[in-house]
């Protein structure tokens, strides 16, 4: 059958007629898919566009291996993305090998949807955040904004149940609206917040922490404000409360 009239049959027939020995109907099975895939398994691995491409090569390797000795009935595109979420957390999960970068610059671009948006600063950041999430709501979120698969589809391909997809995006959606109120909140007042808590003896908060990620300039002061007492620590071993004294000589913490 001519390419041409393949493209117009459904997922289900392309399945069927590619088990049935056609592998034009696979290569239409490819690029229906690979542009899609490529965007998520981009975003999932980071943004490496080499680890993106080996992924996707090996998915579709997978996906014509296992669709040739199965017959069983299959939703395709929600078992094309559990394939490439198991490859994702695969590669996510073994050590970085070295110089992987050297080999970045050498290959022939692919088609990336996303590639413009990272173009503009608000959606790179959002890329960057939807980056930082959990594997699971990250694939999750990718799924159903990339590509709007159904909660069975994304149930499916995830290998969970539906209540938790739903919980898995509610989860993501609040994880990238604290991350923005992170970004937007001051450096002014993430440092205030970050002396305060210094000069108390506690832990960064959570806001702050976020904001770190994102903002070199207040990871500085933080580091600054470390430094300054791992110095002024090691003058006064027999203090009973470097922290305090620290607080005391910086005039922080809350009226101490
Ligand atoms: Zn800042």
């Amino acid at each position: 059958m001519p390419s041409a009239l393949l493209r117009l049959r459904s997922d289900e027939q392309l399945v069927a007629i590619f088990r049935q020995g056609s592998d034009d109907a696979f290569n239409v099975i490819h690029d229906r898919y690979r542009a899609r895939l490529f965007a998520y398994t981009r975003q999932m691995l980071g943004g490496s566009r080499s680890d993106a491409e080996d992924a996707l090569q090996d998915v579709f390797l997978r996906a014509y291996n296992a669709l040739r000795v199965d017959d069983r009935p299959v939703a395709l595109k929600a078992w094309l993305y559990r394939v490439a979420h198991n490859r994702c957390i695969d590669h996510l999960r073994r050590p970085v090998p070295p110089n992987e970068a050297i080999f970045e610059v050498s290959r022939p671009p692919m088609p990336d949807p996303l590639a413009e948006a990272e173009r503009r600063d608000d959606l790179r950041r959002l890329v960057a955040d939807v980056q930082n999430l959990p594997e699971q709501q990250r694939s999750a979120l990718l799924m159903r904004e990339l590509e709007g698969l159904s909660y069975a589809d994304l149930a499916d391909a995830l290998d969970v149940t539906v209540p938790a997809v739903k919980s898995l995006l509610v989860r993501a959606r609040i994880g990238l609206v604290e991350a923005a109120e992170a970004r937007d909140t001051s450096c002014c007042e993430i440092r205030d917040d970050l002396s305060l808590s210094f000069g108390k003896g506690v832990r960064a908060s959570a806001k702050a922490r976020k904001h770190m990620k994102e903002c070199d300039g207040c990871r500085d002061y933080r580091a600054g404000l470390k430094g300054l007492s791992s110095g002024i620590g090691a003058l006064v071993p027999a203090s009973p409360s470097p922290f305090g004294l620290l607080a005391k000589l910086l005039g922080l913490g809350g009226g101490a």
